[in-house]
């Protein structure tokens, strides 16, 4: 059987809020922490410039004793050619004849979790800490904990290994990562998401709100001004 270590973790790191905070609590948590991103020729490629400044932000402890380790950006220039969604093409965001946003990449997160089980199979990471969100997960069906779950299993079998697919927002709202955000590292940590990550679909960071950068009117920025809003106590415009 593979050999993990139980102090080693590798962090999914796309360089939004979400996983950010994953990135804060697996270093508050674990020895070693690694990350790794991948470049599928999303729309907004700003998020991949993001994730430099990040880890460089991150690297100084502020969320804890974890060494902050390699990363590792991946290639996948297939998974945007065979995909003809919102987040790789010039299509419109909405909602679909399925009920499915079109930013949807059907299978993306399963194929990232591929990926990110055979690099942590190789660097002996038995955590892998992925920022996916059942609450909040605009309709994705591989943002689900059944999917997670069935991944985990079909990646141990398939790799005879014993990785643990570590998802701590699957059942936060936006509001609620925020606060976590704030538990690990304080305010210097929620300056560091609210500055530094991105989540606009439009990969607007010309517009700066309380929430921090984007366009304000996508149903990502939406959902994150909406979290900062009920966060802050406040009532939501709408
Ligand atoms: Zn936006």
């Amino acid at each position: 059987m593979a050999h993990l270590a139980d102090d080693r973790a590798l962090v999914l790191l796309s360089g939004g809020q979400d996983s950010t905070v994953c990135l804060g609590w697996a270093l508050n948590r674990y020895a070693h922490v690694e990350t790794i991103g991948f470049d599928y020729g999303q729309r907004h490629r700003v998020e991949l410039a993001c994730r430099q400044v990040i880890r460089e932000r991150l690297a100084g402890g502020i969320c804890g004793p974890g060494e902050l380790g390699e990363d590792h950006l991946v290639q996948l220039d297939a998974l945007g050619a065979i995909s003809e969604t919102a987040m790789t093409r010039d299509v419109a965001i909405a909602t679909d004849e399925t009920g499915l946003p079109t930013t949807f990449v059907p299978g993306r997160n399963l194929i990232f979790l591929s990926f990110a089980a055979a690099l942590a199979y190789r660097r002996g990471c038995r955590h892998i800490v992925l920022g996916v969100c059942e609450t909040d997960f605009s309709g994705y069906p591989d943002c689900r904990d059944d999917t997670i779950k069935a991944m985990q299993v079909a990646l141990n079998l398939g790799m005879d290994a014993r990785f643990v697919l570590q998802t701590p927002l699957m059942w936060q709202d936006k509001a609620a990562t925020f606060a976590l955000a704030e538990k690990i590292g304080g305010a210097r940590f929620v300056d560091l998401v609210v500055e530094e990550t991105h989540t606009c679909y439009l990969g607007d960071r010309s517009l700066r709100h309380p929430w921090g950068y984007g366009c304000g009117t996508c149903p990502a920025c939406s959902l994150r001004a909406a979290g900062w809003a009920r966060w802050q106590g406040e009532t939501p415009a709408d």
